[in-house]
């Protein structure tokens, strides 16, 4: 077991012990921010069909090279409807938007450069380029174009997409199945009413709700005292998942004892401590394929290592193309306090200005204040060599991840 290692090792530790996910089919409307794991080819074209892109005529445009024109209106198609006959010299259709091109149409004049004289004419008074108006077959998709790559995200506009290639069902990676174990004897369930000395379970609530969001399956979810028997047997069954994620225990203290019970559980442990703040005590390790994250208990730790390290697993797991949020450069509102040899992901605000973006910490960054995190927008990253930051310093800023939807 490595210890005490850099963010970015631990990083490559985590990511080299994650499977991507198994695929299965879910129905297009119920695949909405699914993971789609085999490319969609599509088998036909869109548009199906040459149709109409506005409410006019039909016209052959040789015929209406000089205006204005009077031409014989031949018959009307509609939107679902399909011409039967083409177009003769001096003839038009009077065609709705959507509808089929007949034959020998090769643009659309447009209601508008029209003047109706009856039923069966009408005088074209502007000349239309060749093709106007006419959305061609396979405009939009050819049969064959590989229209939604491996890894993407079903957002809603991909929905309409696979509704419109004609698919009924699409393969998906299977989310990841995830335990939750807050660990602590003072972590009672957040119904009821803590006795003295009793704390909220806020991290398990909260766990799961990150794990939603980073589109994963919470399996289980609950609590356990810091009693190494009881421990191991949840524990135990919490490896039946893809993904544990525990909370509290894992650092020094008397009662930490959520390293012990997953060694004696056989699970290999990769790491323990990583170069940061919050979340030093981070523990890592893995039995059969199984990834176990033994986050420390409080609160901005568990967040911020669950969303720095589990919510990338599950990113991978998922085989997802664009996971994360881009970083951008920021300078700092005010000077921070820093020790040297730490990652810091502190928690801050950012602003976006004409001048540029500027970022200040959002409140008090001990680990234990977790209003500061519900109020934040963005980590600020401090790298490790960094010490007390000036304001005016230049920063490295993440938008946080749950509020870009
Ligand atoms: P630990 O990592 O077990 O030493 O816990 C560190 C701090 O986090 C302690 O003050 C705990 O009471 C608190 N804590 C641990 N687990 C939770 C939890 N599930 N919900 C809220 N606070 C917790
Ligand atoms: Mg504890």
């Amino acid at each position: 077991m490595k210890e005490f290692i850099a963010v970015g090792e631990a990083l490559e530790i985590v990511s080299a012990a994650c499977n991507l996910s198994a695929t299965e089919s879910v129905e297009i409307q119920n695949a909405l921010g699914r993971v789609i794991a085999d490319a969609v080819v599509a088998t036909d074209p869109i548009p199906p069909f040459d149709n109409s892109a506005m409410d006019g005529y039909a016209v052959r445009r040789d015929d209406v090279t000089t205006v204005p024109k009077q031409l014989r209106v031949v018959g009307e198609i509609a939107a679902g409807a399909w011409p039967e006959n083409g177009l003769q010299g001096g003839e038009c259709f009077r065609i709705m938007t959507g509808a089929p091109i007949p034959p020998g149409a090769d643009c659309i004049v447009p209601v508008e450069w029209t003047q109706a004289i009856s039923q069966n004419a009408t005088r074209v008074l502007r000349t239309p380029p060749l093709h106007y108006s006419v959305r061609r077959k396979g405009d939009d998709v050819e049969a064959g174009d590989e229209v939604i790559p491996p890894g993407s995200v079903v957002s809603p506009p991909v929905v309409g997409m696979l509704a419109s290639l004609g698919l009924k069902l699409v393969p998906v990676r299977r989310r990841p199945r995830v335990s939750i174990l807050a660990t602590g004897s003072e972590i009672v369930d957040h119904r009821t009413q803590p006795r003295p000395g009793q704390v909220r379970n806020s991290n398990g609530p909260a766990l799961a709700a990150q794990t939603m969001a980073a589109g994963g399956e919470v399996v289980q979810s609950s609590t356990v005292g810091d009693d190494m028997q009881a421990l191991q047997q949840k524990i135990e069954k919490a490896l039946a998942a893809d993904v544990v994620v525990l909370s509290g225990g894992v650092s020094v203290g008397a009662y930490d004892l959520v390293q012990d019970a997953l060694r004696e559980l056989g699970v290999d442990l990769k790491f323990w401590k990583v170069r940061q703040r919050p979340g030093k005590p981070l523990l890592f390790g893995e039995r059969d394929g199984t990834l176990v994250f033994g986050l420390p208990g409080n609160p901005v730790s568990s967040s911020i290592c669950f969303d720095r390290f589990v919510r990338p697993a599950l990113s991978a797991m998922l085989g997802r193309r664009d996971a994360g949020c881009e970083k951008r450069r920021a300078v700092l509102e005010t000077s921070m306090k820093k020790v040297e040899g730490l990652h810091y992901f502190a928690r801050g605000v950012f602003t976006q200005t004409n001048e540029g973006t500027s970022v200040r910490p959002s409140g008090s960054q001990s680990s234990a204040v977790y209003s500061a995190l519900v109020h934040a927008n963005c980590i600020i990253h401090l790298p490790e060599d960094m010490v007390d930051p000036v304001a005016g310093t230049t920063v490295t800023i993440e938008p946080l991840s749950w509020l870009s939807g």
